[in-house]
């Protein structure tokens, strides 16, 4: 038995009252027969869009791909997705099907998806409807192409990725014939767009197995990040490493929270190790200078991926961020805090315990970084003073003081110095007679 929830129900009933078979269909079927929570319902129905516009006059529908079947009712319970009964016709370009073509089974609609646990559909009346034995693979936690799967993936190679974002995502292991015929069909990957690898890529480093999945499937994602393959059994011949570049990278990316930037900058950290890599003359590896080499490779690569400006810095700060000090007193707490903020301190707190894991040899290491944290609470909830927002002086105050132009930004900047270094109070008094002094002593000269 499936719970339908009250927004599926209703208008699947709508659709049916009206004459038209309607079923739950894909993702969410296979989540709650997983015991998941979906996080979204999709529907397919005999109706045609025009038809099911009938049904739902007067409510609100989005034509999300009306020449595909698909429409978006919107409704209390969330926005449902709803497609006529469809076959694919052919992917002469391996991307998008060259046209679609409206079927009447819901069988024939199941055998165009790409893996069995996600073509399976649910009706309230018939119950499931699994022509591939989704249910069974489900529960014996394998994926596993519906029909040829060579065929599958030349038709559409995106689907190659979601292969290793499934296993990620779910845990569960990949057929063996499914994942060989990934690996011949490779190439097609080059025809896919590069929001789509990067979603794919994203949702794949954020999976709960994500470890798992990077290191079964490190070819797949050689191939569409090319720059990463030298990190492939880097041996780093240090005893502060147990793993070569590449496991230590995926090892750490699955330590950090499930946030796309955190777990990207994980992956990408060390990618400029190998090409700094010397070794000394006891035998031991090092790595001077990788954080550099890594934003330098990094940052190509987050452009061809089409990240947005925002992500972009915030990922390459950490890459290059993520071997320097955050400060083990107030003071220096404060010092980078004012360097980067509370945030990026966040993230890189998140960044460092997720590297000293990943090195497998030094979990003092993280007791360590759990100190910093409290530090950090400590610097924030005493409302410490690290920004020039947060100075009790501004500009308008230096002008006062008879500053002008760039004199009144280098003061302000001295006195914010001044409270980081714990050399005077953050209170209006204490700094104007602070830059009055300055100012004299200047004057002085
Ligand atoms: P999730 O929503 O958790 O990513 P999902 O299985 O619902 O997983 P969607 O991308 O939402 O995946 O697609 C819904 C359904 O449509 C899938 O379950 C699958 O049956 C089908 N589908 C989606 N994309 C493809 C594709 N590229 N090739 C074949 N079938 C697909
Ligand atoms: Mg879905």
């Amino acid at each position: 038995m499936l719970d339908l929830p009250a927004h599926a129900a209703r208008a699947i009933a709508q659709l049916e009252d009206a004459g038209f078979e309607t079923w739950a269909v894909g993702g969410c079927v296979r989540d709650s027969l997983r015991g998941a929570a979906p996080h979204d319902w999709d529907l397919c129905t005999a109706a045609r869009p025009e038809q099911m516009q009938a049904v739902f006059a007067g409510e609100r529908v989005l034509e999300t791909g009306a020449k595909h079947g698909t429409l978006t009712l919107l409704t209390d319970g969330g926005p449902l997705e709803i497609t006529t009964f469809r076959a694919d016709g052919g992917y002469s370009d391996g991307r998008h099907p060259d046209g679609v073509r409206f079927v009447a089974h819901i069988e024939d609609d199941l055998a165009r998806r790409d893996f069995t646990v996600g073509a399976m559909a649910w009706h309230p009346e018939r119950g499931l409807c699994d022509p591939f034995g989704g249910l069974d693979d489900l529960q014996e936690g394998v994926l596993r192409a519906v029909g040829d799967p060579d065929a599958r993936f030349q038709e559409d190679a995106l689907r190659i990725l979601r292969a290793v974002r499934f296993a990620s995502q779910l845990g569960f292991a990949v057929e063996p014939e499914t994942a060989a015929a990934m690996r011949r069909q490779l190439a097609r990957l080059d025809c896919v767009a590069a929001e789509r690898v990067r979603a794919e890529l994203t949702g794949l480093l954020c999976g709960r197995f994500a470890q798992r999945a990077l290191l079964a499937f490190r070819d797949v994602i050689g191939y569409v990040l090319p720059e990463l393959v030298p990190m492939f059994d880097c041996d780093q011949q240090n005893p502060h490493h147990k793993y070569d570049v590449w496991e230590h990278s995926v090892r750490a990316a699955g330590q950090v929270p499930a946030e796309p930037a955190l777990r990207w900058a994980m992956l990408l950290h060390d990618c400029g190790k190998p090409a700094c890599k010397t070794v000394d003359e006891r035998g031991v590896g090092h790595f001077y200078g990788h954080p550099k080499a890594s934003h330098a490779i990094a940052e190509p690569l987050l452009h061809r991926l089409r990240f947005s400006a925002e992500e972009t810095g915030r990922i390459l700060l950490l890459v290059e961020q993520h071997d320097r000090p955050l400060g083990d007193s107030p003071k220096l707490v404060r010092r980078r805090l004012c360097q980067i903020g509370e945030a990026r301190f966040r993230d890189l707190l998140a960044l460092k315990k997720g590297d000293a894991v990943g090195q497998g040899t030094h979990p003092e290491d993280i007791a360590w970084l759990c100190g910093i944290a409290q530090l950090l609470e400590e610097v924030l909830a005493a409302d410490a003073c690290f920004s020039l927002r947060q100075l009790a002086v501004n500009g308008n105050d230096m002008v006062s003081l008879g500053l002008s132009g760039p004199a009144v930004g280098e003061m302000l900047r001295a006195l914010l110095d001044a409270v980081i270094d714990g050399q005077a109070d953050n209170t209006r008094d204490a700094l104007l007679r602070r830059a009055r002094a300055r100012m004299e002593e200047r004057h002085d000269e």
